[in-house]
């Protein structure tokens, strides 16, 4: 094995406030997809690896690619995006690929230029979503995942269509979907991301390794009685939507509770005829559930289906439902889930095993087949797409750390 090569993880936070100069107005960073500013932070990343040894491309979704070729074809993927939300923190997807950038330089060092594997880097294009409201988009046109059918009509809210703004970028939308050849070699895929909520904080721990990402289901429930005045009618002979629908605001934290780690929302109420002289006719709300195992999510979903049920039954109202959005959890590799924990717990004594609620783009590499995993630093505030998403400077550079040792168990593991 050859003598090991430093990593400096004090120069990626050096390189994150640069970026965040760079690319930030007061309101917080505006790196969003497809703008100049973007441009900007990708012309700048480019020129942060310019002298190495890289071979750099854009693929067919505007996806850039920068690789080290090795002695073997098998490929280890580090990935991250350069995109932000409007007024988004500094940390959201930059961390994870001024990270890679920082592992490339090291593992060119200590290899002489020729890693015994391949490596590349990814910097996705519009993983936010922020303009078409269609998040992971380089990713999954890469997994194959993207429907185009849906994709081709979005619009922005100046009334200019996806594949109008590609084309300007210079990607033609009917032809995304061939950046799926990029993954033809791949043979892990690695994330560092920002935990973006408050689980590690309160644990007081700076790291984690991520299980995978949450499956969601999402319906509207619409329950349906009878409008009626609301001083004549006695309280026993109401027909009331809302009844059923503030019986369900309870119920959804039973079953969360119950779950196992799910969790569950209510996030929109509304009713009709909506006055404050009316029992209330239609009452509709919406529930997102959440978890990483897809049996757990089956039950919760089930639940809360005979619950309502129930509920209209008892309340002499009818019920409604409608399936809004679904998507299945991505588990992460069960062989590269203990490297992770490991790297960790050399970096930094002690590790901690979590899903993630939100969808990254290692959840579209991992839907590909490719062999996934990401690592959580803590944020503070437990807060994301926000000018004050931050997390201490000590942590960033663990973070770099630990992250850097998992792609240096993943060479191994690729090539073992
Ligand atoms: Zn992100």
């Amino acid at each position: 094995m050859s003598s090991t090569a430093a990593i400096d993880s004090k120069r990626t936070v050096a390189e994150l406030k640069e970026l965040r100069s760079l690319t930030s107005d007061e309101n917080g960073a505006q790196r969003v997809a497809f703008t100049k500013t973007w441009l900007i932070a990708r012309e700048w990343l480019r020129e942060k690896v310019r002298t190495l040894p890289l071979e750099i491309h854009n693929d067919s979704a505007g996806n850039t690619w920068f690789t080290l070729a090795g002695k073997s074809n098998e490929c280890l993927l580090i990935g991250g995006h350069m995109d932000s939300v409007p007024n988004g923190g500094w940390l959201d997807g930059s961390l994870n690929v001024l990270a890679g950038v920082e592992i490339l330089r090291r593992i060119n060092t200590q290899y002489n230029g020729k890693p015994p594997v391949t490596v590349r880097l990814v910097d996705w294009a519009d993983e936010e979503g922020a303009r078409f409201g269609k998040s992971l988009f380089g990713s999954s046109a890469c997994s194959g995942n993207l429907n185009l059918d849906e994709a081709r009509i979005l619009k922005d809210k100046d009334g200019i269509s996806l594949p109008d703004a590609l084309h300007n970028a210079g990607i033609e939308f009917e032809r995304v979907k061939e950046s799926g050849g990029e993954l033809k070699n791949a043979a892990a895929y690695l994330e560092l991301h920002i935990e973006q909520g408050p689980v590690l904080l309160d644990l007081g721990l700076p790291l984690a390794a991520v299980l995978g990402t949450f499956g969601v289901e999402r319906y509207a429930v619409t329950f349906h009685g009878q409008a009626a005045h609301s001083g004549s009618t006695p309280m026993d002979r109401r027909k009331d939507a809302f009844l059923a629908a503030g019986r369900m605001a309870q119920e959804i934290y039973r079953i969360a509770a119950h779950s196992g780690n799910g969790v569950c929302t209510i996030g929109s109420c509304v009713t009709r005829p909506g006055i404050v002289t009316s029992v209330v006719e239609d009452c509709r709300i919406t529930l997102d559930q959440r978890h990483l195992d897809p049996t757990a999510l089956g039950n919760m979903l089930s639940q809360a289906r005979t619950a309502s049920e129930q509920f209209a039954r008892e309340g002499s109202v009818t019920l409604s439902w409608e399936r809004l959005w679904h998507i299945a959890p991505r588990p992460f590799h069960n062989e590269l889930i203990p490297l992770c924990d490991e790297a960790i717990r050399e970096t930094c004594g002690k590790s901690h095993r979590m899903p993630s609620g939100p969808l990254h783009d290692a959840a579209e590499v991992a839907a590909a087949g490719v062999p996934t995993v990401m690592m959580f630093v803590q944020s503070l505030h437990g807060i994301s797409h926000n000018k004050i998403e931050d997390t201490r400077e000590d942590h960033l550079e663990l973070a770099v750390t630990a992250f850097d040792n998992l792609a240096e168990k993943a060479i191994h593991w690729i090539s073992r």
